[in-house]
């Protein structure tokens, strides 16, 4: 039977960086990957002349410590993103469009009203340890409420409210009426509790040799230490006699088992010798589902029109879109479109999105080279998009969320506040130090 020192299963950015500090350290380290390529949610392609195009992860932002490092270390670049752009933001709200930085439907008194839940949103959001909220004094009664429902109660107006849901919409998270505040006190805290989403905070910076390049370098130094097209069926821990069972059969054994699956997948591999109450903690986290959109053009022409690529849309199969690249558009279909999107015939569904396209920017949306679906909603090795927290979750996964069971380890970006890369490469780097501390 093959044996090395820690299995690592999943080659996305959590497992590919615990594999690479792990084997820095000159431990014996295989990564069992179930696709046939490494990164995961980061994924990318390019246009025939040329242009990367992610397809999956891409931005991150200020506080993001962990994977700005490893993009250092690994000599890449990061370079501003979208949100230093100048040009104006536009809004598709039901058939009407609107340009222009002002949301059209707040009047001064919403807009104050907005300001004033923001700054007492950030100020119970300082409140929470994004590492320990169970630890708040009022973390149940937070947990049970909605984002919605502790603005409604705060006196937020509906306008408030649909500027909400709008930003939800448009960064493809669950529905600010499904979303545990608790939740998302913790997400922002751990973003320095600066209102609602500080864009500055959050998206400010992406790796100019594409998003997915950090993930297919470490894959590179790792070398045939991967083994990809190797879905795991089974895991089995016990002391230093863990096993890992691959779909084709094949054992492989360790002393250590690092998880650095998403937590859908991770659903569907039978596990034993680990508490039953890490696995109820594990297998009750969910993802918010998503499909990225992305079109490629000659150029940026919506700079042409005054306009950043930056929209938000409502109620359309987009949620929004922002300018990705010179000439190419991202979008996401959040959790709200998806059952009209997967309804929609799919020999409809690129001119639908067109359509929407080209409501908000004008005929030149219909002028693409290319047009990339991604649908991350059903694909098998990610079930969903990134961390889903409806009301109740975060008391529910508990405390052992993003913690260890030795010789069983978890990381990916699940275990982290909300997702995202930083979630990957945090507690990815997180869980081999944890290995080479022991
Ligand atoms: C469309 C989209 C846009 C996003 N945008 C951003 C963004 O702009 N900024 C940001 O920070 N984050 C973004 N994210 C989130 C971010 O990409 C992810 O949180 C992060 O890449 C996840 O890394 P991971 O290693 O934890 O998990 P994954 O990347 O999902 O890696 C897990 C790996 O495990 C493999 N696997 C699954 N099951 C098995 C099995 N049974 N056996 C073996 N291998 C298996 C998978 O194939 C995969 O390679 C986005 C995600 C998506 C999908």
């Amino acid at each position: 039977m093959e044996r090395h020192d820690v299995i690592v299963l999943g080659a996305g950015l959590a497992g590919l960086s615990a594999a690479r500090d792990l084997a820095a350290a000159g431990t014996d380290v295989v990564v069992l990957e179930a696709r046939a390529r490494a990164g995961g949610r980061v994924e990318q392609t390019s246009t025939p002349d040329g242009r990367l195009v992610q397809l999956g992860g891409e931005i991150v932002g200020t506080f993001h410590t962990a994977y700005r490092q490893l993009v250092g270390e690994l000599g890449l670049t990061l370079v501003p993103t979208f949100v230093a752009s100048s040009g104006e933001t536009s809004w598709l709200l039901g058939r009407q469009i609107f340009i222009g930085d002002e949301l059209p439907w707040m009047s001064d008194a919403d807009r104050r009203e907005y300001e004033r839940l923001e700054k007492e949103f950030s100020t119970l959001a300082a409140t929470v340890d994004p590492d320990n909220p169970w630890a708040h004094p009022d973390a149940a009664s937070l947990d049970r409420v909605s984002v919605a429902d502790w603005v409604r109660a705060a006196g937020g107006s509906p306008a408030v409210l649909r500027q909400l849901e709008l930003s939800a919409r448009a960064l493809s998270v669950e529905s600010i009426e499904r979303t545990s505040l608790l939740a998302d006190l913790r997400k922002e805290s751990a973003a320095g509790a600066e209102g609602f989403y500080n864009y500055e905070a959050w998206e400010n910076e992406r790796v100019l040799e594409g998003s997915a390049t950090v993930a297919l370098t470490m894959a590179a130094q790792l070398g045939d230490r991967v083994r990809y097209s190797s879905p795991v069926s089974e895991i089995h821990i016990e002391g230093e006699r863990n096993w890992v069972r691959l779909a084709t059969g094949e054992v492989i054994s360790a002393s250590a088992v690092v998880s650095a699956l998403p937590v859908g997948p991770l659903r569907d591999v039978h596990i034993t010798g680990v508490s039953d109450s890490r696995l109820a903690s594990l297998h009750r986290q969910r993802h918010a589902p998503a499909v990225k959109v992305a079109a490629a053009y000659e150029n940026s022409f919506w700079e042409e029109q005054g306009r950043n690529g930056t929209s938000f849309m409502e109620p359309t199969l987009l949620g929004g879109t922002w300018a990705q690249n010179d000439g190419v558009l991202s979008g996401l279909i959040p959790p709200s479109s998806l059952g009209e999107y997967f309804a929609t015939p799919t020999n409809r569904r690129q001119s639908e999105l067109t359509e929407e396209l080209s409501t908000v920017f004008g005929d030149a949306a219909e002028a693409y080279s290319r047009f990339y679906l991604r649908n991350w909603a059903t694909d098998p090795w990610t079930q969903g998009y990134v961390t889903g927290w409806r009301p109740g979750d975060v008391t529910a996964v508990g405390p052992l969320h993003g913690t260890h069971e030795p010789p069983f380890y978890v990381c990916g970006s699940d275990q982290w506040v909300c997702g995202y890369m930083e979630g990957a490469v945090r507690t990815g780097r997180g869980a081999a130090a944890a290995i080479l501390t022991r």
